[in-house]
C-alpha cells in the first residue's frame, strides 16, 4: 500500500500546490471561512463523498465509507486564517498553516480515492472552522460530530525550532491556557484627600505582586502573570475608581492549570480588595492540555516510519501554545486522539506574518494519511467492539 500511496504523491504535486495556493489565497478568519467551506464542498461531491454543512456556522464534514463495515475514524482540518498587517496592508493571512493542514488531509481522500482503496468503515472527514478564536471544536462537538469516533487523527505544522523538515512526530503535547480578565470598583477622590477614596491603583499593584508570589510544584511547567492594566484618566489629581486587569496563565498538565488557577484567582480578589475595592474576575478564554492517547499515537509511530522511513520519526514537540484540537478529548475521554507534527522547515515561526515552509511537507502529509487511513481502517470487523 505505501508503494502505491509513494507513487501517487510523486506524481501528485502540483495537485498539491495548486490546492494550497488556492487555499492560501482565500484565506478567511475565524467563523468566516465561506469560501473555504464552499470550495471543500465541491472537493467532497467531486470525489462522491456525501457531506454535511451547518445553518449557524461555517465548516464541513464528509463522510466516507459505512460505520457497519468497521471502526469510525475521523481526520480534524482547521480553516481559519490570522487578521495580521502584512507588509503595509491589513488582511486575512494563513500564518498558522491552516491551509496547509487541509491540503494534507483532502489530497489524502484524493490519493486513496485514485489508488482504488475501499475503507472498511467509516471516516469523518472534519474540516473545522474557528480554531485561532478558540471555539471552532467546541461548535463541531455540541452538533455530536464525534460521537461514534474511535480515531481522531489532526496535524499542525511545526516550526523549525521543533521538528526539522523531513520528520514528523506521532503527536505534539500542547499545554494548557487560560486567559483572565479582571475588573476593579474604587471610590473617586480629590488628590489631596487619598483618605476619601478607594484607589484602584494600589490594587493593581497589589494584585501584581500576589500573582508573582503563586508558588506551585518546581517540576511542573506553569506560569502566571499579569499582562493588561488600565486605570486613570487624563487628571493625575484624582483618586481613579476602577480599573481592568488580564492575566494569562499557561501550565503543560490540565489538573496543574485547575490548581493555579484558583490560586491566581483567590490571590487577586484577596490581594486587590486589601483597600476595600471590589475585585471581579471572569475566564475570558481557555484551552486544554493535551492528554496523551497511547493506542494511536503508537500506530501513528509506526505510520511515520513506514511513510517517511525511520529516520522520519521525530519525538512528540512539548510546547506551551494552545490548541482547541484537545477539547475533543476532553469531551470524549476514552476517544484515541492524537495531533501528528509536521516538520516542514518553517520559518520565522507560527503567526508571523512572512510565515514561510517547504511545500514539499505537503507531501509527507499526505503520506502519513493516507497510511494512517488504510491501517486503521482494514481491521477485520472482530478486532473492534461498537
Ligand atoms: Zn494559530
Ligand atoms: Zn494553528
Amino acid at each position: 500500500m505505501i508503494e502505491k500511496i509513494r507513487e501517487w504523491v510523486s506524481k501528485n504535486n502540483e495537485r498539491l500546490i495548486s490546492t494550497y495556493c488556492h487555499l492560501h489565497e482565500n484565506a478567511e478568519i475565524s467563523w468566516k471561512e465561506h469560501e473555504t467551506t464552499k470550495y471543500l464542498c465541491e472537493q467532497l461531491k467531486l470525489l462522491n463523498i456525501p457531506y454535511e454543512t451547518f445553518s449557524d456556522h461555517t465548516g464541513v464534514i464528509g463522510y466516507w465509507g459505512d460505520a457497519k463495515e468497521g471502526p469510525t475514524i475521523a481526520l480534524r482540518a482547521d480553516m481559519d486564517a490570522l487578521w495580521q498587517k502584512v507588509g503595509d496592508e491589513w488582511k486575512a493571512n494563513h500564518s498558522c498553516g491552516h491551509d496547509a493542514h487541509m491540503t494534507m488531509v483532502l489530497n489524502s481522500i484524493i490519493c486513496l480515492k485514485e489508488i482504488g482503496f475501499t475503507p472498511k468503515g467509516l471516516v469523518k472527514i472534519i474540516f473545522q472552522p474557528a480554531e485561532e478564536s478558540g471555539n471552532g471544536a467546541k461548535a463541531i462537538i455540541t452538533k455530536g460530530v464525534m460521537d461514534e469516533v474511535q480515531y481522531l487523527i489532526g496535524t499542525h505544522l511545526r516550526p523549525i525550532q521543533e521538528l526539522p523538515f523531513g520528520v514528523a512526530s506521532p503527536s505534539i503535547y500542547h499545554g494548557a491556557t487560560t486567559l483572565l480578565k479582571g475588573k476593579i470598583k474604587g471610590l473617586q477622590a480629590h488628590g489631596s484627600r487619598p483618605n476619601f477614596g478607594i484607589n484602584v491603583v494600589d490594587s493593581l499593584g497589589a494584585i501584581i505582586q500576589a500573582v508573582n508570589s503563586i508558588k506551585i510544584d518546581p517540576t511542573k511547567s506553569a506560569s502566571a502573570k499579569v499582562t493588561v492594566v488600565k486605570a486613570g484618566g487624563d487628571n493625575i489629581n484624582i483618586i481613579p475608581d476602577y480599573a481592568e486587569f488580564g492575566i494569562d496563565i499557561r501550565a503543560q498538565e490540565n489538573e496543574v492549570m485547575r490548581i493555579l488557577v484558583e490560586q491566581v484567582k483567590y490571590a487577586a480578589i484577596t490581594a486587590g480588595s486589601i483597600n476595600k475595592a471590589k475585585v471581579e474576575i471572569e475566564t475570558l478564554a481557555s484551552m486544554v492540555a493535551a492528554e496523551p492517547s497511547l493506542e494511536i499515537e503508537s500506530i501513528m509511530r509506526a505510520t511515520i516510519e513506514k511513510a517517511l522511513g525511520e529516520d522520519g520519526l521525530a519525538e512528540p514537540p512539548i510546547t506551551p501554545g494552545g490548541e482547541d484540537f484537545h477539547f475533543y478529548k476532553a469531551s470524549y475521554p476514552n476517544l484515541q486522539a492524537t495531533m501528528i507534527g509536521i516538520g516542514a522547515g518553517l520559518s520565522p515561526g507560527l503567526h508571523h506574518p512572512e510565515m514561510t515552509f517547504d511545500k514539499l511537507a505537503l507531501q509527507n502529509g499526505v503520506k502519513i494519511f493516507s497510511l494512517a487511513i488504510t491501517t486503521l481502517l482494514k481491521q477485520e470487523s472482530s478486532n473492534y467492539v461498537r
